[in-house]
């Protein structure tokens, strides 16, 4: 199982008890750009950076995260104004999601735990027993998401993907009949797809409804036969109801490990 990991940045000795210069602005750079591969960077309530202690001890600064190269990314981010002694990665039970690591679909396996970066392919389904499934792809494969029954409201969110959104699916991979399938604990949705309807236009000629005869074969007025191709539908975008953001089970589906979402910083973007 995977693990979680904290990098960490000393100081020189001779800026120890001194303010840290780190520059702020690089800090919610970062966060935006590794997220949710790294977490509790910022307090974007408070405007607080939280990568740094306040007290006089020889730690610059500390990024947690998921993933160990995402954390070297995210340090090179940030814009420190002082020397760093030397960096060091540890793994840390601190926190949370300990279980998950982040994967390729086509590196999925039987009881894995993954995150995975994805796009949404097939419009998601509710099954017998009411569990709702979709399809998500990467560059290297599709594999099955589930939100099963005892993951009650949560699948009314599942429910509002559609193909094209672009997602971050956490869950256990199991072998089902179907094929493996990721059972999903959290989701992010990082960009919601427009969303269009497509209807006959209206006639021209007398304004009425059109019908459509078949598929790619045009539409035609019941009232004047009057006759337009395919191209003359009419599309229409509707709005998402979906919000950009993260969603989880509620705390009765969820496996101890999981990390609450509660403890994260409410507002991502
Ligand atoms: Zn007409």
């Amino acid at each position: 199982a995977g693990k979680t990991y904290e990098l960490i940045a000393h100081r020189t000795r001779e800026y120890w008890g001194t303010v840290r210069r780190i520059d702020p602005a690089s800090v919610f750079e970062m966060d935006r750009a590794t997220r949710p591969y790294t977490f509790d960077n910022v307090d974007y309530e408070t405007g607080e950076i939280r990568i740094a202690p306040h007290t006089p001890c020889p730690v610059l600064l500390g990024v947690r995260g998921v993933d160990p190269k995402i954390l070297e990314k995210a340090f090179r981010m940030l814009r420190i104004h002082e020397p760093v002694e030397f960096v060091t990665i540890f793994e840390s039970n601190q926190g949370t999601d300990a279980h998950y690591q982040k994967l390729r679909i086509r590196d999925l396996r039987d009881g894995v735990s993954a995150i995975v970066e994805g796009t949404v392919s097939e419009h998601p389904r509710t099954d017998i027993g009411s569990h709702v499934f979709f399809k998500l792809r990467d560059g290297t494969g599709e594999v099955f998401c589930a939100a099963y029954e005892p993951t009650k409201s949560f699948r009314k969110i599942v429910l509002q993907l559609i193909p094209g959104d672009e997602v971050i699916a956490f869950g256990a991979v199991k072998q089902k009949p179907q094929g493996l399938t990721l059972n999903l604990e959290k989701i992010y949705v990082r960009k919601l797809a427009k969303k269009v309807i497509r209807r006959p236009p209206t006639c021209p000629n007398c304004g009425k409804r059109m019908k459509s005869l078949g598929k790619r074969r045009g539409y035609r007025c019941k009232k004047c036969g009057f006759k337009l191709g395919k191209e003359a539908e009419e599309a229409l975008e509707v709005r998402r109801q979906l919000r950009e953001g993260f969603y989880e089970v509620p705390p009765s589906a969820r496996r101890h490990l999981t990390k609450p979402l509660s403890i994260e910083p409410p507002t991502l973007r």
